[in-house]
Protein backbone atom coordinates (compact mmCIF):
# COMPACT_ATOMS: atom_id res chain seq x y z
CA UNK A 1 0.00 0.00 0.00
CA UNK A 2 2.78 2.47 0.87
CA UNK A 3 4.74 1.54 -2.22
CA UNK A 4 1.23 2.39 -4.72
CA UNK A 5 1.08 5.82 -2.18
CA UNK A 6 5.21 6.54 -3.06
CA UNK A 7 4.73 5.66 -6.56
CA UNK A 8 1.45 7.87 -7.05
CA UNK A 9 3.48 11.09 -6.05
CA UNK A 10 6.91 9.89 -7.43
CA UNK A 11 5.65 10.17 -10.68
CA UNK A 12 3.90 13.43 -10.62
CA UNK A 13 5.68 15.28 -7.42
CA UNK A 14 5.08 18.27 -9.34
CA UNK A 15 1.26 17.99 -10.35
CA UNK A 16 -0.83 19.98 -7.84
CA UNK A 17 -4.07 19.33 -9.44
CA UNK A 18 -3.07 15.90 -8.32
CA UNK A 19 -2.30 16.54 -4.93
CA UNK A 20 -5.14 18.35 -4.33
CA UNK A 21 -7.96 15.54 -5.46
CA UNK A 22 -5.86 13.07 -3.47
CA UNK A 23 -6.13 15.22 -0.27
CA UNK A 24 -9.55 16.08 -0.89
CA UNK A 25 -8.65 19.87 -1.42
CA UNK A 26 -11.32 22.14 -3.08
CA UNK A 27 -10.16 22.23 -6.57
CA UNK A 28 -11.46 25.81 -8.73
CA UNK A 29 -10.25 23.28 -11.79
CA UNK A 30 -13.39 21.13 -10.81
CA UNK A 31 -15.60 23.86 -9.31
CA UNK A 32 -19.50 23.45 -10.97
CA UNK A 33 -20.37 26.26 -13.45
CA UNK A 34 -23.25 27.25 -11.23
CA UNK A 35 -21.21 28.67 -9.18
CA UNK A 36 -20.87 32.69 -9.08
CA UNK A 37 -18.41 34.34 -9.60
CA UNK A 38 -15.70 34.77 -6.60
CA UNK A 39 -13.48 33.14 -3.77
CA UNK A 40 -16.07 30.53 -2.70
CA UNK A 41 -17.27 27.57 -5.16
CA UNK A 42 -18.42 24.06 -4.50
CA UNK A 43 -16.88 21.56 -6.79
CA UNK A 44 -17.42 17.82 -7.95
CA UNK A 45 -16.62 16.16 -5.01
CA UNK A 46 -20.26 17.16 -3.00
CA UNK A 47 -22.21 14.42 -1.57
CA UNK A 48 -25.19 16.67 -1.31
CA UNK A 49 -25.51 16.42 2.73
CA UNK A 50 -26.52 19.93 2.67
CA UNK A 51 -24.84 21.02 5.69
CA UNK A 52 -23.56 24.17 4.04
CA UNK A 53 -27.45 25.30 2.68
CA UNK A 54 -28.29 25.46 6.27
CA UNK A 55 -25.10 26.89 7.99
CA UNK A 56 -25.27 29.53 5.16
CA UNK A 57 -28.15 29.64 3.42
CA UNK A 58 -28.02 33.02 1.77
CA UNK A 59 -24.51 31.76 0.20
CA UNK A 60 -24.95 27.60 -0.72
CA UNK A 61 -28.15 26.25 -2.40
CA UNK A 62 -29.20 22.80 -4.04
CA UNK A 63 -29.16 22.46 -7.75
CA UNK A 64 -32.65 21.61 -9.01
CA UNK A 65 -32.19 17.78 -8.53
CA UNK A 66 -30.04 17.89 -5.28
CA UNK A 67 -27.05 16.09 -6.42
CA UNK A 68 -25.00 18.81 -5.04
CA UNK A 69 -24.60 22.57 -3.65
CA UNK A 70 -23.05 25.26 -5.44
CA UNK A 71 -22.59 28.93 -4.48
CA UNK A 72 -25.30 31.04 -5.77
CA UNK A 73 -24.38 34.33 -3.70
CA UNK A 74 -20.44 35.78 -2.28
CA UNK A 75 -20.66 36.78 0.72
CA UNK A 76 -20.32 40.62 0.61
CA UNK A 77 -19.14 41.28 4.59
CA UNK A 78 -17.38 40.31 7.59
CA UNK A 79 -20.53 38.29 8.86
CA UNK A 80 -21.32 36.73 5.48
CA UNK A 81 -17.89 35.78 5.36
CA UNK A 82 -17.70 33.81 8.86
CA UNK A 83 -21.15 31.88 7.88
CA UNK A 84 -19.90 30.82 4.61
CA UNK A 85 -16.55 30.11 5.99
CA UNK A 86 -18.31 28.07 9.14
CA UNK A 87 -20.16 26.17 5.61
CA UNK A 88 -16.22 25.64 4.60
CA UNK A 89 -14.95 24.36 7.39
CA UNK A 90 -17.81 22.32 8.11
CA UNK A 91 -18.36 20.37 4.68
CA UNK A 92 -17.13 16.91 5.60
CA UNK A 93 -15.60 16.28 2.27
CA UNK A 94 -13.52 19.09 1.39
CA UNK A 95 -15.91 20.22 -1.33
CA UNK A 96 -16.26 23.88 -0.73
CA UNK A 97 -13.07 26.15 -1.58
CA UNK A 98 -11.61 29.27 -1.20
CA UNK A 99 -9.36 30.61 -3.92
CA UNK A 100 -8.84 33.68 -1.64
CA UNK A 101 -9.96 36.70 -4.77
CA UNK A 102 -13.23 38.05 -2.62
CA UNK A 103 -12.70 41.48 -1.31
CA UNK A 104 -13.50 39.60 2.60
S1 LIG B 1 -21.44 20.73 2.95
FE1 LIG B 1 -20.08 20.03 1.28
S2 LIG B 1 -20.84 17.99 0.73
FE2 LIG B 1 -22.45 18.98 1.94
S3 LIG B 1 -23.80 19.91 0.39
FE3 LIG B 1 -22.31 21.49 1.01
S4 LIG B 1 -20.63 21.33 -0.46
FE4 LIG B 1 -21.85 19.45 -0.63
Amino acid sequence: MIQIFLSYFLQKPHDYKVKERFFKMASKDYKYIENTNGSYYVDDSCIACMACTQIAPKHFIMNEDNYYAYVHCQPQNSAETISTQEALDTCPVNAIGDDGNSSK
